[in-house]
């Protein structure tokens, strides 16, 4: 297993019900190290980018609606296999079936208002991570 950071963000419908350091804390109990992290407000232009693989899909505008509802929390995860291992803590992307124990089945309104995002390979990692952050930001 190789050391890897990952992107992850805490969306608006977990900002909004204040659960950002319930969230944390479930990261850094699994291990993972919060090695940068902001909280901001996304445009629909810095929304739509981001999602920008979901374009065609017919969510992608509810998503990007819901993804600027409010403040989100963008993070740098840092550990031991951090991208599977972030997946693995955040549960599948409809908490009905989210596994007992992960961040979505724990707070997950529904499968658009999941409460996180977490790069899914160590090509997006990396891209998603320079989308937020400068290499001066990270700090591990
Ligand atoms: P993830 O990697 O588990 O976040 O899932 P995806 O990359 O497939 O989807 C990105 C995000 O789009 C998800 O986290 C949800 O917020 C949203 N999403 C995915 N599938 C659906 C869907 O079928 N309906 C709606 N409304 N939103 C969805």
């Amino acid at each position: 297993m190789a050391r890897q950071h990952t992107l992850s963000i805490i969306k608006p419908d977990a900002t909004r019900r204040n659960l950002t350091g319930q969230i944390n804390a479930k990261f850094e109990s699994a291990g993972l190290r919060i090695v940068a992290q902001k909280r901001l407000q996304l445009t629909q232009a810095q929304a739509e980018a981001f999602y920008a693989v979901h374009s065609a899909r017919p969510f992608f505008a509810g998503l990007v609606a819901f993804m600027i509802s409010g403040p989100v929390v963008a993070q740098v995860l840092e550990g031991e296999d951090a991208i599977a291992r972030n997946r693995a803590i955040m549960g599948a992307t409809d908490p009905k079936k989210a596994e007992p124990g992960t961040i979505r089945a724990a707070f997950a309104e529904d499968i658009e208002a999941n409460s996180v995002h977490g790069s899914d390979s160590v090509e997006t990692a990396a891209a998603e991570i320079a989308f937020f952050f400068s290499g001066l930001e990270i700090v591990g």
